[in-house]
């Protein structure tokens, strides 16, 4: 285990069913370790100490290969390890409290609540510590 913040591991951060079934390594880069320390310090720590040690990581730092075969957009900031995605387990309420409470008390470059075709909902954060936070919020609730 490599401890990031005092919550988080960066193995929680690479960890991926999908890479460990295609033989992906998923190693960060400098720069994403970097990037993930920011996110957690900024972003996740502060909703783990509100929340408890439920908020877990569904998916964080995407190598390329693996951002493809998870069919990530080619600019995902998981790509450089600026966001994650927050696993709900089902529980949808708790995803819309975990997405207000962050839109309210903290900062970040892009929010969004967002689901695929089988009703699987999660959060996803990022956090920019090089530019600008952009504060965008998106809640696919809504369409
Ligand atoms: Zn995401």
């Amino acid at each position: 285990m490599t401890p990031i913040t005092s919550h988080f591991c960066l193995e929680e951060f690479t960890a991926s069913a999908t890479a460990k079934a295609k033989g992906i390594a998923n190693t960060p880069t400098q720069q994403a370790v970097v990037n993930i320390t920011a996110l957690c310090i900024s972003v996740l720590e502060p909703l783990r100490k509100w929340w408890g040690n439920e908020v877990k990581i569904g998916s964080g730092y995407r190598c390329k290969a693996l951002n493809q075969a998870v069919g990530g957009v080619y600019n995902s900031q998981h790509l450089t390890g600026q966001a994650a995605d927050l696993c709900l387990d089902g529980d949808k309420q708790k995803g819309l409290k975990w997405f207000e409470y962050i839109r309210r008390n903290l900062p970040f470059d892009q929010l969004i609540l967002e689901h695929n075709s089988n009703g699987t909902y999660w959060v996803h954060v990022s956090f920019n510590a090089q530019g600008k936070n952009r504060h965008q919020v998106i809640d696919n609730l809504l369409k």
